[in-house]
């Protein structure tokens, strides 16, 4: 079976419903999530569910038991996912499973970003552990950006990246080349850097002031006071500040993807960011 965890969130959700489309029948796909009850749906078109926890050593050795593949979603629960991943490492190896293919960050070996280290640290468990492996590096999600267009409507796009591109492509482009991964067409033990076309943040303003026919700017600001003008939009400080590293880290070519993997994975040129824009408005 493929075990696929992190399903009853975003990215999860759309591996599974790309591995059903790729004809991976639904009793031989194992969704797992902290809460099964997410799932019933999934579970109502033949797929397995399971409860799984990172936190929870024993309930992943369960949820793994008979995995011939296991794709790893990567946790969101920023500072604890070292320790929890090595959990769900532990459990694979335990398992034997023949494949796992995790869900890491642009450039994960040289990025500087708060967001690396734990994905960095999970590499490289990942490849101590000795399993087969492929590490799919994805780049931004173009919804980080479609999903706050009604503030960049009122507000204009802001931001402390500088004039640095951002190789972002869609959930399901990533979540495509994932289920490409886990029905072979990957090469194994190898890192694919993912990310579609690049676009700096003055040039999504741009995109959207095409798109709308309205003034849409783009502002600049120091890392610290971008921080400040997520907290003050209601983001909690501590995800204010990786918000705004995050951007720092853009700022310096970190989210910049070279080549063309997604699009050899996925067999196709991934979804643009006008293609998104359009989309979304
Ligand atoms: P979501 O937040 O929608 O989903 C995260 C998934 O991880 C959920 O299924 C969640 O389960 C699961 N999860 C979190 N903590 C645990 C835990 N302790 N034990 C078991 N499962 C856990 O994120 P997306 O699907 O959009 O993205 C997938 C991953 O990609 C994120 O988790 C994050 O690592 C990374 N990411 C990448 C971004 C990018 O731009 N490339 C942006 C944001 C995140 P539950 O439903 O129980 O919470």
């Amino acid at each position: 079976s493929i075990v696929v965890t992190g399903a009853t969130g975003h990215l999860g959700r759309l591996i599974v419903e790309s591995l059903l489309r790729r004809g991976v029948p639904a009793g031989e796909i194992v969704a797992l999530g902290r809460d099964a009850g997410k799932l019933a749906d999934l579970a109502g078109r033949g797929v397995v569910t399971r409860r799984a926890d990172y936190t929870d050593p024993a309930s992943l050795r369960a949820a793994f038991a008979g995995a011939e593949k296991l794709m790893f979603v990567s946790g969101s629960e920023v500072g604890q996912r070292e320790t929890q991943h090595r959990n769900v490492v532990a459990a694979a190896r335990e398992a034997g499973v023949g494949l796992v293919v995790y869900t890491s960050i642009a450039n994960a070996d040289r990025s500087s970003m708060l967001l690396a280290g734990e994905h960095l640290a999970t590499e490289r468990e990942i490849a101590a552990a000795g399993l087969p492996y492929v590490i799919l590096r994805n780049g931004w999600y173009l919804e980080n950006y479609t999903d706050q267009l009604p503030t960049y409507l009122q507000y204009g796009v802001t931001g402390a990246a500088g004039d640095g591109r951002v190789s972002a492509a869609t959930r399901a482009d990533f979540a495509e080349a994932a289920a490409a991964a886990l029905t072979g067409a990957a090469e194994t033990n190898r890192a694919y850097e993912l990310g579609g076309e690049a676009f700096t943040l003055t040039e999504l303003a741009e995109e959207l002031s095409r798109q709308t026919g309205r003034s849409v700017g783009y502002t600049d600001l120091p890392t610290e006071k971008y921080a400040e003008v997520l907290g003050g939009a209601g983001v909690p400080a501590g995800f204010a500040a990786i918000l705004a590293d995050s951007d720092r880290g853009l700022s310096q070519g970190e989210l910049y993807v070279e080549g063309d993997d997604l699009a050899k994975l996925i067999g196709r040129r991934p979804t643009t960011l006008a293609e998104a824009l359009r989309a979304a408005l």
